[in-house]
């Protein structure tokens, strides 16, 4: 059963509050925290003085932004809450959709005040061009305890021969740390799922569904044919989205 995080207004945080702590017992020694942005995604995991914010967007960016594209007050609390102490911020976007990259901006002029150390991946760059030093790229941006597994998409599909589809340069992320994994999927299409290493996906604990919940999305055919259930996992799903938004989503099908 997916728990919707972003449905949870603010007439029922403490099933915010909920998700956030299952995720840190389930995930043995880093916390991710996935942010209530509607129909979007935006999540920052920290561990110790280092910290990756796997996409950074939000459906109304002007809940958290001012005119200069800077947090208002009441959101630069809440993420210096988090980030207190971190010292190193990798920000990653996933792909190139507004939903995924519009607080990014506000995030960078963020680091920048606070002094903050940081780097921006954009992913659908370093998916079209496959140097294969991206794993050394993300090797260290969550110290060693973490493993951080950039997955790109097969290159017959980052290469159609058709007008790429942004949804085929996605570059998803796998977080491991000794317990089950997470997996941040940003909107990867179903052959770019399909390509996620089988040994990888029945090691999955956590998984963030890609395209908020859609059933449009292929990701109902991808989980049937991947039996992903193997060994009861992933144990918790998780969808950012707002049924009230605008294609209103999660589908009945996915939940
Ligand atoms: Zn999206």
């Amino acid at each position: 059963m997916p728990l919707i995080i972003n449905k949870m207004k603010k007439s029922r945080p403490l099933l915010g509050f909920f998700s956030i702590w299952l995720l840190k017992g389930i995930c043995f020694g880093f916390e991710l925290n996935v942010f209530q942005v509607g129909q979007a995604n935006f999540t920052i995991c920290v561990v110790g003085q280092q910290a990756l914010v796997f996409d950074c967007g939000s459906a109304k960016p002007g809940e958290w932004v001012d005119s200069k594209k800077k947090f208002k007050r009441a959101k630069e609390t809440v993420i210096g809450n988090l980030l207190n102490g971190v010292t190193e911020v990798t920000i990653v976007i996933s792909h190139n959709h507004i939903d995924h990259l519009n607080l990014a901006e506000a995030l960078q002029k963020f680091c920048e005040k606070h002094r903050e150390t940081h780097q921006v991946f954009k992913g659908w760059e370093i998916v079209k061009k496959e140097t294969g030093e991206e794993q050394s790229m993300f090797s260290n941006i969550l110290g060693e305890d973490v493993n951080v597994i950039p997955l790109l998409p097969s290159s017959r599909e980052r290469l159609s021969p058709t007008e790429p589809h942004d949804n085929n340069l996605v570059l998803k992320i796998a977080l491991r740390a000794g317990g089950p994994a997470i997996l941040l999927t940003g909107d990867g299409s179903k052959n770019l799922l399909h390509s996620i290493n089988p040994d990888l996906l029945c090691d999955i604990g956590v998984l963030i569904l890609s395209h908020h919940g859609s059933n449009a999305s292929d990701e109902l055919v991808w989980f049937r044919t991947v039996k992903i259930n193997n060994e009861n996992r992933p144990v918790l799903y998780l969808i950012s989205s707002d049924p009230k938004g605008k294609d209103h989503i999660p589908a009945y099908e996915t939940i």
